[in-house]
């Protein structure tokens, strides 16, 4: 089995990847240096071919690099569990619990750490199936399987959880395209292991 896996819209194997587009992302701004206080401007650093934001006192380099998301899909009884946001960016949509990686943590231990956040669940993460650039928001997206081990409810971030068959999946109300990719791949798969499914997101778009 091959580490990735085609489908439509994917970048496929590595010799296939063409040069990112990179002026389409629009960096964060940034104003005063995290080091001194100071102001930082923007500028190619000596022996770079990038600009960054450098600081004009004390010349710290502020790389800034994607952000990494892990989640996962809990499955008990053929059914799957989602939250319903009850923050932005698209509250009142539905998502898979997932969320920003913590430095000290591998990415199994965050996706089982975020599902106990949004939905007060434990669960055993399996295997990762789904991994998906979301470019235009300088993220990585990583999906696990799971299995429900416990009781759940909503979290603090979280107006409703709940366990939903496949046939009842909302997809017009999902919150991000990155859920919707990584959802339709793990419905497809149907418990089979199909390897890592990758998908490139270079524009944002609705789910
Ligand atoms: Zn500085």
């Amino acid at each position: 089995m091959q580490f990735w896996q085609q489908s439509a819209g994917s970048v496929l194997a590595p010799n296939t990847i063409n040069l990112p587009t990179r002026s389409r992302f629009k960096h964060s701004s940034m104003k005063y240096c995290s080091a001194c206080a100071s102001t930082v401007t923007r500028k190619i650093p000596d022996g770079d071919d990038k600009d960054r934001w450098v600081c004009q006192s004390c010349g710290v380099i502020h790389y800034q690099n994607p952000k990494i998301v892990v989640g996962c899909v809990p499955e008990r009884d053929g059914k799957i569990l989602l939250c319903k946001r009850a923050i932005e960016p698209r509250s009142g949509f539905w998502t898979l619990p997932a969320g920003f990686m913590e430095l000290g943590e591998s990415i199994a231990e965050g996706a089982a750490r975020e599902t106990l956040e949004e939905a007060c669940a434990e669960v055993e993460i399996g295997r990762l199936f789904a991994s998906v650039d979301a470019i235009h928001a300088g993220q990585l997206h990583l999906f696990f399987t799971a299995k429900l081990m416990s009781d759940f409810a909503a979290g603090h971030e979280t107006l409703d959880a709940a366990l939903f068959d496949v046939a009842d999946i909302p997809w017009d109300d999902l919150a991000f395209a990155t859920n919707r990719y990584a959802l339709e791949k793990y419905v497809e798969d149907a418990g089979q292991d199909n390897g890592i499914h990758v998908h490139v997101i270079r524009k944002r778009r609705p789910a």
